[in-house]
């Protein structure tokens, strides 16, 4: 875990965080009366785990601070990788985190006529100039960290001659690649970014929401700033990798002489363990078919932790964990784990279900007979109340259940031993039938009918306490078992391509389970705790008659013993 979970889990989670305490002074010395932050995704991809510590931040300010908002804002200068299905997906994706933008949606592409505006005022101030140098020529004569870049030969062009370009650039008259406009800043400058970025390109490619209006397109640099500029965003919060585009970011504001002028402040970004944050490669996994898309469980995506059962609660509380910061960690995510189960264990009901199902037969319980028995819907919730649960002769329970040759502390059944099952009994193994191979295929047990409830009848104590299922009863479902998608813990610091650390035990698919009949009608997304064996949640994939259940988190970290086996 990095030292900045430690600070929190050491007591000083209450504590503001460097910017909001920022916010708190601006609003102090009134340099600011109402606060405007934005999120700013590019729609070129589903968002991550990564983009919700951005989102909790920015929207959280809004709901913290008495008349601030937040923006949505879609960063889309790029037409050549952008969607509408990424912008439908990310809209979706913040209100399921429990955040609203109401209103004050917003696309940087509505902006490229005031942007083109803007280029020409640079030019026109002496402040940009069209190069013809190529994309190579300009990397070449850009120079490196310990030597100052080399000016282009069109560094000097004429005002009215690079206007003249630029317009022809507009209209379409050259090639990709032929000209771009730059920044006219700091050749010898020591930060890169201010060695006369290109601020405006040519690419024909019809645009998701300006379609063939335009064949010349922003930069990233230029629009971003300008963007929080025009919708008077005043703190604007982006991780540590933008801290050497702030100087651009400030150079923009001050040569076009903006009226407003939004503060751009950086900070941490999320890296996890076991999980790769990537776009582009995420992008891979779903093209290649290495994941069913990207909403497969496994995905560290919102569609894809949303469908694998995590709860939006739980997302907000992990971030809220993390904190903000400065310092560059990667936090365990065992740490987004305890949070989803902490709350899944305070509102998930439970039921009973088995997995992996090994046939119990109770000799002395009546064929043509059944009863129900009381379960408890959610011991962390009384207000949950209780739910009968049918009984009857022939049982499953789980295979893990039984041994026939227990080792010492092995509680569960075994030949000759009694204990409970959950809220209905106490039976005693009696007899084991096995298949020709060996196998145990089931159980022959006695019940003591006094135990009716699973209480004790006369004190004696039994150590083991086993869910089960009627088979009777029993709703057949397919249960997904999730697993973490890498088995490493860093796969960026491997040798070898990120997707030879994929997990290939990454999901299990078990047939034949058991479910307790309460769970027949579970509708897309209901999550439970199945008693024993971790949270789970109904699946789109689900049709009438065929359940299909995600397991969304174990009850316990069992990975850190598995690993610990295996060595
Ligand atoms: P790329 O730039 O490769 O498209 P990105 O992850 O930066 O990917 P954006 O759509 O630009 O994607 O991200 C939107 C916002 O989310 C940005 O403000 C960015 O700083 C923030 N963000 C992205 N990844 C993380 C992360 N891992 N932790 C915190 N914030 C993040
Ligand atoms: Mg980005």
């Amino acid at each position: 875990m990095s030292e900045e979970h430690e600070d929190n889990a050491g007591g000083t989670a209450s504590k503001k965080d460097f910017i909001r305490e920022i916010i708190d002074a601006d609003l102090a010395s009134g340099k600011h009366a109402q606060i405007v932050t934005r999120f700013p995704p590019e729609p070129n991809g589903y968002l991550h785990i990564g983009h919700a510590k951005s989102i909790c931040l920015n929207f959280g300010i809004a709901q913290e601070y008495p008349g601030a908002r937040c923006h949505l804002r879609f960063d889309d200068t790029n037409p050549t990788k952008e969607d509408t299905e990424y912008v439908d997906s990310i809209q979706a994706d913040v209100r399921w985190l429990g955040f609203d933008w109401n209103e004050h949606l917003f696309f940087a592409s509505d902006y490229f006529p005031q942007l083109h505006a803007f280029a020409i005022q640079l030019i026109e101030k002496g402040k940009a100039y069209v190069d013809g140098l190529s994309a190579e020529e300009i990397r070449a004569h850009r120079g490196t960290l310990t030597e100052p870049g080399k000016p282009s030969p069109d560094r000097d062009r004429p005002v009215e001659e690079n206007l003249d370009l630029f317009r022809r650039m507009t209209a379409g008259e050259f090639e990709e690649g032929q000209y771009v406009l730059r920044a006219k800043i700091d050749m010898a400058s020591p930060n890169m970014n201010m060695r006369d970025p290109t601020i405006y390109r040519i690419r024909k490619a019809s645009h998701h929401r300006t379609g063939d209006t335009w064949c010349v397109y922003p930069m990233y640099d230029f629009t971003h700033g300008l963007s929080d500029m025009l919708e008077e965003v005043t703190h604007s919060l982006c991780t540590l990798e933008f801290e050497h585009h702030r100087p651009l970011y400030d150079w923009f504001l001050e040569e076009l002489e903006t009226p407003c002028r939004p503060r751009q402040i950086e900070f941490a970004r999320l890296n996890l363990t076991y999980t790769v944050m990537s776009k582009r490669f995420l992008l891979k996994l779903v093209e290649s078919g290495r994941v069913s898309g990207w909403d497969d469980p496994r995905m560290p995506t919102i569609s894809g932790i949303r469908r694998r059962g995590f709860t939006p609660e739980s997302i907000r509380r992990f971030c809220t964990r993390l904190g903000v910061t400065k310092y560059q960690g990667t936090t365990d995510v065992s740490l987004l784990e305890f949070s989803v189960r902490e709350h899944l264990n305070e509102v998930a009901p439970r039921a009973l279900a088995v997995l992996r199902p090994l046939k119990l037969v109770i000799t002395n319980y009546p064929e043509d007979e059944e009863e129900t028995f009381q379960a408890v819907n959610n011991p962390e919730d009384p207000e949950a109340g209780t739910r009968p649960v049918p009984f009857s002769r022939e049982l499953y329970i789980e295979q893990d259940d039984f041994m026939e040759d227990p080792p010492k502390k092995y509680f569960r059944l075994a030949p000759g031993r009694e204990v409970r099952l959950r809220y209905a009994c106490f039976v005693t193994c009696e007899e084991v039938i096995k298949d020709e191979t060996g196998k145990v295929i089931e159980l022959r047990c006695t019940y003591d009918p006094e135990s009716r409830g699973g209480k004790s009848p006369d004190g004696r104590k039994v150590k083991g306490t086993i869910h089960w299922v009627s088979a009777r009863h029993a709703v057949p479902a397919k249960v997904r078992l999730i697993d973490r998608l890498f088995t490493v813990e860093d796969p960026h610091a491997e040798d070898g391509k990120l997707e030879d650390y994929l997990n290939p035990d990454s999901q299990e698919t078990l047939e034949g389970c058991q479910l307790e009949p309460s769970l027949r009608q579970a509708p897309m997304g209901h999550r439970v705790q199945f008693e024993r064996l971790g949270y789970f949640c109904v699946d789109p994939d689900t049709a009438p008659d065929s359940l299909v259940f995600n397991r969304t988190i174990g009850l316990r970290d069992s990975w850190a013993k598995r690993v610990a086996k295996k060595r």
